[in-house]
């Protein structure tokens, strides 16, 4: 495990939400430095427009980008880590690490802004107003946009595979008519560059709804291999164009990741970064396996 930094809160001059782009696929943005303070020997730094991805508060699916930052005329500082922190928009209060968590979990109307966490000795006491380029490392970004977009893939065909295992009126379906268990049942997910892997809960209430867990468990070789032979078979050859939009926004604002499949648009929420068209997905496999309380996915895509 990472270890966060120690929990802070600090006052500062920012009363308003990151301009973010990373949705749009941006990788370099010319920027205002809003805020900066030490941390873990290094610097957390604060601007007004960022293309970095941070890891996510509520939902920390995909790890924060890594990259550089650099002052007109200097050379670049490592950002070693990227996270998500909270203004309070009438006091400027930053909120990072646990204390931003329980802040997000209250429902309080804070700012989310994008914290780099910038690896440096240079004292940066002094950067704030000052311009600055932030470049985000492509390699590890198109690594963790693929193995996103692979996740979508995967738990669109989970909920295809799975759909036979519901016994009464199906609950809420996914885009292409399925019962979308992906969503009903999911409790965690973690992305890194070369697979993800999502924890699913069978619980009482999903029972309730109409699916079948000792059926779907006991079966669970089947459903693996039905949809990896279901993504060997189909929407990974042609062109098929996936976005993210808004393009850019405020950190917090709603984005959604859309594409069409089987001839249907579909839309799904997510704040992570994606590949641009199916048809850069070689492969995508998938494993499952029970756990105490339901299962695991495991999804590996390759690219082109
Ligand atoms: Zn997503």
């Amino acid at each position: 495990m990472r270890q966060k930094g120690e929990t802070l809160e600090l006052e500062t001059n920012v009363r308003e939400g990151t301009v973010v782009t990373f949705a749009g696929g941006s990788l370099c943005e010319e920027a205002t430095v809003t805020f900066a303070t030490p941390r873990d020997g290094g610097w957390l730094v604060l601007v007004d427009r960022s293309p970095f991805h941070p890891e996510s508060l509520s939902w920390p699916d995909q790890p924060g980008d890594h990259g550089t930052l650099t002052f007109p005329g200097g050379e670049p500082h490592a950002i070693v880590d990227c996270l998500t922190g909270l203004v309070d928009p009438d006091r400027g209060i930053l909120l990072t690490d646990a204390e931003a968590i329980a802040a997000s979990r209250s429902g309080a109307s804070l700012q989310a802004v994008v914290l780099h966490v910038v690896r440096s000795e240079v004292d940066m006491g002094n950067v704030v107003g000052q311009r600055a380029r932030l470049d985000v490392a492509t390699d590890r970004r198109a690594d963790l946009s693929l193995q996103h977009t692979g996740v979508h893939v995967a738990a669109l065909t989970l909920n295809r595979c799975a759909d036979r295992f519901w016994t009464k009126d199906k609950p809420e379906r996914d885009g292409l008519g399925f019962a979308n268990l992906d969503k009903a049942a999911v409790t965690r997910s973690s992305i890194d560059t070369e697979r993800s892997v999502d924890t699913y809960r069978i619980g009482k209430s999903l029972r309730k709804k109409g699916f079948d867990r000792e059926a779907f468990l006991s079966a669970l070789p089947d459903v693996e291999d039905a949809m990896n032979s279901h993504l060997r078979g189909t929407w990974l050859g042609a062109s098929t164009p996936a976005r993210v939009s808004p393009p850019e926004g405020r950190l917090d604002g709603r984005r959604i990741w859309s594409t069409t499949l089987d001839g249907i648009e579909i839309s799904i929420p997510c704040g992570g970064t994606h590949i641009d068209d199916l048809s850069r997905i070689a492969e995508i496999s998938v494993e499952l396996e029970p756990i105490e309380d339901g299962f695991m996915l495991t999804t590996r895509t390759r690219g082109r």
